[in-house]
């Protein structure tokens, strides 16, 4: 399909899924009514989107915490940690403070899921949502997963990993196989397209020193130099999708952060320091952020990767006002000087909820782009 319209992932939150998500999370309501709650939400979450003319639909990660917190749920040896309890045991205390500082939200409002023992999938990440979607919509699906680079970053924290594993390396082999296992039963359920999720890969090219660090860099158990850590990053992206590059539509979502409005805690800097590290990946589809300006220019992942899929950020999922049919048109219209129309996807920089407590947007405003980014593309097509 040509400027196929789809989301990141999140959606905003209901005040009911909010108290449900808390009340699952004090143990204080039993699985099967908190499903019953989320299981509306995503009805509702699809309903809006077919009606918004969305052409690849996703359930919203309405079941979650946030977009990779829920895998403790799913992966055994792991435990949620508020990143106020983490503060204790993290290597860089000073960097990890100043990192909260960037934040605005109360430091025990995020929760990182963090490795404490063996890692093993008990149950699976994310095949059951994808069968709820696939009974309540026509339409192809798309899957969000945390990419194993991500999960490795934010997982390994030396004082709670190392009687299990020893090593951060040797624990990744264990994210390596989880993420398999998943993607041969997502392969095996008739999934369309799986997006693994690595916004932590920005922080590794833009942050700079310590002090600039973003929370973004999980636990801060890292400092190898940059090129290291990218060509790490590809391996374990190409560890995880190899032999199932032509049984399904992998992709990944580099963003700059989206757990604030305020652009000016977000990070700055194009996806030139990237671009070696994407070519790298065996992966068909890259959902980059091009709304906002702080992602430099389209022309340095247009000359780069025109062989692959770009899904198009054209939308800001951090503003209240839609953006104009128009200037959507005029920001594919640009794409189509690297990619062709069957290439191009249209979507939001990022996802419309981000952190479960603290969403980024309200519904309204979410289902306003994702209108303007439907209309623009019947255009197109015209
Ligand atoms: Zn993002």
């Amino acid at each position: 399909m040509t400027f196929s319209v789809t989301q990141i992932g999140s959606w905003p939150r209901s005040e009911r899924l909010l108290a449900a998500l808390r009340e699952k999370r004090m143990d204080r309501i039993a699985q099967a009514e908190f499903d019953q709650i989320a299981d509306a939400e995503i009805v509702r979450c699809l309903q809006l989107q077919h009606e918004a003319g969305v052409d690849m639909v996703v359930d919203g990660e309405l079941r979650r915490d946030n977009f990779y917190s829920f895998i403790t749920d799913k992966v055994e040896g792991t435990k949620l940690m508020s990143l106020a309890e983490m503060l204790d045991t993290v290597e860089d205390k000073a960097a990890f403070e100043a990192m909260l500082q960037t934040l605005d939200a109360p430091a025990f409002a995020i929760r990182n899921p963090t490795c404490v023992g063996k890692l093993r999938r008990k149950e699976p990440l994310v095949v059951n949502d994808l069968r709820f979607v696939k009974r309540h919509s026509d339409k192809p699906v798309k899957v969000t997963l945390p990419g194993p680079y991500l999960l490795t970053r934010a997982m390994w924290v030396t004082a709670h990993s190392f009687a299990a594993y020893g090593d951060k390396p040797v624990m990744a082999d264990d994210v390596v196989t989880i993420l398999r296992e998943e993607l041969a039963d997502l392969v095996s359920e008739g999934v369309e397209c799986v997006q693994f999720d690595e916004p932590v890969l920005t922080e590794v090219v833009h942050s700079g020193d310590s002090k600039r660090r973003t929370f973004m860099c999980a636990t801060l158990a890292v400092r190898r130099d940059t090129s290291s850590e990218l060509a790490y990053a590809a391996e374990l992206m190409n560890r995880v999708v190899a032999g199932f590059e032509d049984k399904l539509r992998t992709g990944i979502h580099v963003c700059r952060g989206n757990w604030s409005r305020r652009e000016d805690v977000l990070i700055t800097g194009d996806y030139q320091p990237l671009v070696e590290c994407f070519k790298g990946m065996r992966l068909k589809h890259y959902a980059l952020e091009y709304a906002t300006p702080r992602a430099g220019e389209l022309d340095v992942i247009g000359r780069a990767l025109g062989d692959r899929e770009i899904g198009l950020g054209c939308v800001n999922p951090r503003t209240d006002e839609a953006e104009s049919v128009e200037s959507i048109q005029e920001r594919a219209q640009e794409a189509l000087q690297y990619w062709k129309p069957e290439q191009i996807s249209l979507n939001p920089d990022c996802g419309f909820g981000c952190f479960a407590n603290r969403c980024v947007n309200e519904e309204a405003a979410a289902v306003g782009k994702l209108r303007a980014m439907a209309e623009a593309a019947r255009r197109l097509r015209g």
